[in-house]
């Protein structure tokens, strides 16, 4: 299963290190930036499945960063957990307001991060952290590796069950063949881009073996997505 990649930013250093190391050792990928900028840099080039933000920033502040955020359509459904050492209640609805999903006071200890962190991911985006993933008519089973579409099952290869696991991870979303050559072969293998294009012609024909619609999108000069598939 491909991890869940969270973003922490956070100038605090020691803070940044020790949430660092508690939620990596909890099986997320993390990244960490030190300021407002370098995380809006971040969230543009890794798109990453939840964003830990401290309030207090040099240069652009938590509170920006979440409107900016949720003012494009890219951006505005990743999930935001709000840090603070204000812990007055209007400054937690002023957070809320701002679009954060949850908010902790500092301090807080890191298993109850991870526990919000967990809760926020299941409330949001289920196919992160559920075993059974349902997306339309498709359902992606992760313990038994099984995929069903209505109630016909579907065989794939593992390297397709990683494709579609991506995927149903992030509806709806565009990737370029990079982006998926690094999700599922991993960025430290040499592969060829085209490799992608077999990979998901294979998905594709698999998934709508009985004729129930391709729900795998081409977008032309940027890649795949996968829409929202259908009975027929
Ligand atoms: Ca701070």
């Amino acid at each position: 299963m491909a991890k869940t990649q969270i973003l922490v930013v956070e100038d605090e250093e020691a803070l940044a290190t020790l949430l660092d190391y508690n939620l990596t050792k909890e099986g997320f990928k993390v990244k960490i930036a030190n300021d407002g900028e370098e995380a809006l840099l971040n969230i543009e080039e890794n798109q990453p499945d939840l964003v830990i933000l401290d309030w207090m920033l040099p240069s652009i502040s938590g509170i920006e960063i979440c409107k900016r955020l949720r003012s494009k359509s890219e951006t505005q459904n990743i999930p935001v957990i709000m840090l603070t050492a204000r812990s007055e209640e209007a400054d937690r609805i002023r957070g809320l307001e701002t679009g954060a999903d949850d908010y902790l006071t500092k301090p807080f200890s890191t298993a109850e991060l991870i526990a919000r962190t967990r809760a926020v991911l299941r409330r949001i985006r289920p196919a992160l952290v559920d075993d059974k993933v349902v997306y339309g008519n498709i359902i992606l089973d992760r313990t038994s590796h099984r995929v069903n579409r209505d109630d016909k099952e579907i065989h794939l290869g593992p390297t397709e069950f990683k494709l579609l696991e991506h995927l149903i991870q992030h509806p709806g979303r565009v990737f370029s063949r990079e982006q998926l050559l690094n999700a599922v072969w991993g960025s430290d293998v040499f592969v060829e881009i085209r490799t992608v294009d077999v990979h998901i012609g294979r998905l594709r024909k698999a998934l709508n073996k009985y004729k129930q619609g391709d729900p795998i999108r081409t977008v032309r000069s940027a890649g795949y997505a996968l829409d929202k598939p259908t009975a027929s």
